[in-house]
């Protein structure tokens, strides 16, 4: 079968195909984290998997992560690093985290089987050091196994649950990504899965009652339609890269100037899915990171808008500081530092302004005429004594900002780097199956990853992303193989 490219419509009647080119029980739709978890579990239920992959060789965004992992609730890395952790802890945590409206029942299963996720991942051979990296939350430049990833230990969030560091590495030094991938495709690889890359899927075949029955996909030059008995998995990652969609959905992301991704998070896999029926729910919230540390120093320093207010507790996760400044500050912000808090960040960032007092630092960054000055005097007089009684800074970051001269990073989107990927997608339930707008299961489809709105929409801590799309990818491959 050789649709031309003017007739692709996403989805096809069953009554178009001529004649199936291939049949298995699941097919599965990229290899990515998601793809990959989805394709061990389908198999090892003992369904005939077929994956395909539209690039050359499978790993995705994956592969260029830094490879955290976000689990918890006393997994053995945990304990043996001497932290206590629990699955109620984790799940109070994430229900805190991921609001305004957090998905309570993907987070109690998320948590509650975290530990066995953990082995699950030892079981595919992949390592982690049991040394927890205690300088700064994400991806340790070092090969330690355990780092925050989020604001665990930060206010609002240490008062709701007991802090416990839940990024789970894979021990590599710097990004772990690849190996990560590296050890799940082997897994995959030596299954009796069949992979077939170059293979890019183009569209879902429906029957009569709606339900899905395949897909058609490019293997080697032509079109084919690819008969999936039980289910299509669909772990094509997603929409990053796709402007018209991010101008749709989640403009506020366009402003972001490194869009974190393959060419192939284009959002093909949504859009297969909601032309099947899918519903799409928190299309317009993205991970988006505002690191301002390290050095850990520069966390003394206070963040302030274009009102020259301050927004955010500053030892905050980077990923809570980028949200905050993109969907509440529409991307104006500024760290003010003092002589004696000033320090070069890792992380490239100009310098917005500087001046030998406050107010000319203020008229330098153009804020309205005294407004720095009252929001610093006001943070000065409380951190004197060492408390932030506005934010709820940790005590260990709050001194007076009173040296001269002053400074500003510029924490803008429009000068300074923000990186960013989308977190909104098809709705599914815990099993996986994509859901309708009724909330019912599209029989035959199932979704993970980021095709997929997971645990983190909005909320982001790292490893969400890997840890949700394995966790539920693995889930969406057993459902989809057990699926008579
Ligand atoms: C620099 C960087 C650092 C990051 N660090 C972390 C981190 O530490 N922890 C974390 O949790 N997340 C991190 N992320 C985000 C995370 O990597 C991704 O969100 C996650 O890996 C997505 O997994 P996925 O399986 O959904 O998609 P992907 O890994 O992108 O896999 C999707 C696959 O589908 C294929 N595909 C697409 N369309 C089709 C089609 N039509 N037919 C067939 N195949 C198709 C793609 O080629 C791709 O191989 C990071 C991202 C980057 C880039």
């Amino acid at each position: 079968m050789t649709p031309k490219p003017d007739e692709w419509k996403p989805t096809i009647a069953i009554g178009e195909v001529g004649a199936w080119y291939r049949e298995v029980d699941v097919v599965i739709v990229g290899l990515g984290c998601a793809g990959a978890a989805a394709a061990i579990d389908a198999t090892r239920a003992g369904a005939e998997v077929l994956v395909l992959e539209r690039a050359s060789g499978g790993g995705g965004t994956s592969a260029n992560s830094g490879g955290v992992i976000y689990l918890g609730g006393g997994t053995a890395i945990q304990k043996e690093c001497g932290f206590e952790d629990s699955p109620e802890d984790m799940f109070r945590y994430l229900m805190a985290a991921t609001g305004p409206a957090p998905d309570e029942e993907k987070i109690r299963v998320f948590s509650e089987y975290s530990v066995e996720h953990f082995q699950w991942f030892v079981d595919q051979g992949v390592p982690f050091k049991a040394v927890f990296y205690p300088h700064y939350s994400g991806e340790p430049p070092t090969d330690d196994g355990l780092v925050y990833s989020g604001s665990e230990n930060a206010y609002p969030f240490d008062e709701i649950a007991r802090p416990a560091p839940r990024g789970h590495v894979p021990q590599v030094p710097g990004q772990a990504g690849g190996l990560l991938m590296h050890k799940l495709m082997a897994t995959v690889e030596s299954s009796a899965a069949e992979i077939v890359t170059d293979a890019r899927c183009a569209r879902l075949i429906l029957d009569r009652s709606g339900a899905v029955q395949g897909v058609v996909a490019r293997l080697d030059g032509e079109w084919h339609a690819i008969r999936a008995r039980r289910g299509v998995v669909l772990c094509a990652g997603g929409f990053v890269n796709n402007k018209e969609m991010l101008g749709r959905h989640a403009p506020q992301l366009l402003s972001c100037k490194y869009r974190v991704g393959t060419t192939f998070d284009d959002g093909c896999g949504i859009r297969l899915g909601m032309a099947a029926g899918g519903e799409t729910i928190n299309m317009s919230y993205g991970s988006i990171s505002l690191p301002i540390i390290p050095p850990k120093k520069l966390q003394k320093g206070i963040l302030v808008n274009a009102q020259g207010a301050r927004f955010i507790n500053e030892d905050a996760y980077y990923g809570r500081l980028g949200e905050y400044a993109v969907y509440r500050q529409d991307g104006r912000a500024y760290l003010i530092l003092d002589a004696e808090t000033f320090d070069r960040p890792d992380v490239e960032r100009e310098i917005a302004g500087v001046g030998e007092s406050v107010e000319e630092l203020e008229s330098e960054l153009g804020l309205p005429q005294g407004s720095l000055q009252s929001t610093l005097a006001l943070y000065n007089r409380h951190a004197e004594r060492g408390a932030d009684p506005v934010f709820h800074k940790s005590a260990d970051y709050v001194v007076p900002l009173s040296h001269p001269p002053y400074g500003a990073l510029d924490c803008t989107t429009a000068g300074s780097l923000y990186a960013v990927f989308t977190l909104g997608g098809l709705r599914t339930s815990v099993n996986g199956e994509v859901l309708s707008p009724l909330g019912e299961p599209v029989p035959g489809l199932y979704a993970a990853g980021r095709t997929t709105s997971g645990i983190a929409a909005p909320g982001y801590s790292s490893g969400l992303s890997i840890g949700d799309g394995t966790f539920f990818g693995r889930r969406a491959g057993l459902h989809a193989a057990r699926r008579r």
